[in-house]
């Protein structure tokens, strides 16, 4: 199994493409470490795989707080004495055009999307050292890279996150990979709230003329996290039907 022997901790994990990337990480070996602030949808996925025979655990972690950063990776450590893989994946849009944002929703945004992926990294930069392993997943988004209205905190934010990577790569090369993961439009909990119209719209500009699905990100991201992807840093893997081509 490529994730054999492996510790991930992944956050936003309690749904959706967070979620399904848990289950195939264990699916593959790795000790999951479920980190949201969803109690209830986490211990479910750690208690799914934990049926399936995999290692999961949940902690209640808000990733815009430092000392539920730092508590989630000490429980990583505590439990499973060493630490290989952090996939950043939580993520908060307060919508609104930049001309309408107030200034709370705008830092709100970006605390959860951008800033903790930062802090997160930080924080677990001396225990990926120590891994002959060690990799940091960025879940970004199209949106990193093409435009989308009504959404400019979110659209800042990821923007950030794949510059972020870039700078993380270079920084930890070459001891630690970092990788962004740009999805298009998933069918998760997230996006399926999105109005009808929109979403038709969105999915008509999809040239294999339908939506994602968490698993189809959760399949690259493990490929991304393991050997097989050991000549893969510093760069943005766009998962999006073909979305961002025309
Ligand atoms: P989702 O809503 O299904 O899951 C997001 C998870 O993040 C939830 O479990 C939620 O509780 C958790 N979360 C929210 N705030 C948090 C916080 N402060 N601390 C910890 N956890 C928190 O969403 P999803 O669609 O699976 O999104 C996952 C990632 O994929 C996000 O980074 C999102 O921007 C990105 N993305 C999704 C799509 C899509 O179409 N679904 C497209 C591009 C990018």
């Amino acid at each position: 199994m490529r994730l054999e022997g492996r510790v991930a901790i992944i956050t936003g994990a309690a749904s959706g493409i967070g979620r399904a990337t848990a289950i195939r990480f264990a699916a593959d070996g790795a000790a999951v470490m479920i980190a949201d602030i969803d109690r209830a949808g986490g211990e479910a996925c750690a208690r799914e795989i934990s049926a399936a025979g995999g290692r999961a655990l949940f902690v209640e972690t808000d990733v815009s707080r430092e000392s539920d950063l730092r508590a989630m990776i000490d429980a990583a450590l505590q439990t499973y004495g060493r630490l290989d893989i952090l996939h950043n994946n939580a993520f908060r849009n307060e919508a609104g055009a930049a001309a309408d944002i107030t200034a709370q929703d705008w830092q709100a945004t970006l605390d959860v999307t951008l800033t903790a992926v930062w802090q997160a990294s930080k924080l677990v930069i001396p225990h990926l050292l120590r891994s002959p392993a060690g990799v940091i997943l960025n879940t970004a988004s199209v949106h990193s890279i093409v435009g989308l209205t009504n959404s400019a905190a979110y659209q800042a934010a990821k923007g950030g996150v794949l510059s972020l990577t870039r700078a993380l790569a270079l920084e930890l090369a070459p001891t630690v990979r970092v990788v962004a993961i740009l999805p298009g439009s998933i069918a998760t909990p997230a996006n399926l709230s999105v109005p009808a119209d929109e979403h038709r719209h969105f999915v008509s500009q999809v040239p294999l003329a339908r939506m994602g699905q968490p698993e189809e990100i959760a399949d690259v991201a493990a490929f991304l996290a393991s050997d097989e992807a050991s000549y893969i840093t510093g760069t943005g893997i766009v998962v999006d039907g073909g979305y961002t081509t025309r």
